[in-house]
């Protein structure tokens, strides 16, 4: 008899116990034969089954070790087992010449970190399709002017066109988490705006958000004085009395491109000349 299996509930460990939540989320992932497939935490491999049967290359990262005899009775060598933590290993070294498809039921306490790592690597993968906290979600797709809206939503959106999948109930997890999760499928841009400094672009969202409430104008003397900021809303045409979470991602991309433009920036150029 094997003994029951204690959860980690610091590992995000809610597996999934029904099948057609899984069927639906491997039809999602488009997979065709020879696709190379990375599953972060394949558990006790509900879902690792049902992308095996798609006959693609299936890598499954998995930071539990007391899950790998289960895995391996299971799977033996038909799955490629790495005993990592998707967090802290450097990707290079898993990196093949095609493309990845990533498949998973991402523990929740690493959603954001995680797919802030996918951002970074982004050109070694095809599609991304992830069951997360149904929250985390709904602030990925949010559009400007809604609550939900901020720097997630903007930084997926700039990289992925971004699809809600579907919502899947907290019973449908053993054991069940607090909150509901969904499915979203992100596919990376072809054609991303031009940024030849994307740590300064992605300074002046963060500083724009810096307090929610106030006006752009006030949030970004943390970064530019009274008289650039007056510079840049002539320059880039956006009203900075705004707040931040009226801007799409064209006019944030209108208010980087106004800082190269000739004397916007006078007191802090130095922002600007490690790439001009
Ligand atoms: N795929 C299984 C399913 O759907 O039933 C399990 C999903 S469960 C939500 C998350 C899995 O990720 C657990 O097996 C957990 O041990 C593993 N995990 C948690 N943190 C991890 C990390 N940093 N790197 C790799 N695996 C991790």
């Amino acid at each position: 008899m094997t003994p029951t299996f204690k959860h980690k509930k610091s590992l995000g460990q809610h597996f999934l116990k029904d099948k057609n939540i899984v069927r639906k989320i491997v039809e999602l992932a488009e997979l065709k034969e020879d696709d190379i497939v990375w599953e972060i935490g394949p558990g006790k491999g509900i879902l690792t089954s049902e992308l095996l049967k798609k006959n693609c290359e299936v890598n499954c990262f998995e930071i539990d070790q007391r899950l790998f005899p289960i895995l391996k009775k299971k799977f033996s060598d038909q799955i490629k087992l790495y005993p990592e933590d998707i967090l802290e290993i450097g990707w290079e070294k898993y990196f093949p010449s095609q493309k990845i498809k990533i498949v998973a039921n991402l523990p929740y306490q690493i959603t954001s970190p995680f797919l802030f790592k996918v951002v970074k690597n982004i050109s070694h993968f095809q599609r991304i399709v992830v069951m997360i906290q149904k929250e985390v979600a709904e602030r990925i797709k949010a559009k400007p002017r809604t609550k939900d809206y901020g720097i997630l939503s903007l930084k997926m959106q700039f990289y992925f066109n971004v699809k809600y999948g579907f919502t899947v109930k907290s019973h449908l997890f053993s054991p069940p988490p607090k909150v509901d999760s969904a499915v979203i499928i992100l596919s990376p841009k072809r054609n991303l705006p031009e940024i030849a400094d994307e740590n300064l672009f992605w300074q002046i969202v963060k500083t724009a958000f810096r307090n929610r409430r106030k006006m752009l104008r006030r949030n970004f003397r943390y970064l530019f004085s009274k008289q650039e900021i007056v510079n840049i809303e002539a320059a880039s045409g956006i009203s900075l009395t705004a707040r931040a979470e009226e801007l799409t991602e064209t006019d944030f991309v209108k208010i980087y491109h106004s800082l190269f433009l000739k004397n916007v920036l006078v007191e802090h150029i130095h922002l600007i000349e490690s790439t001009s």
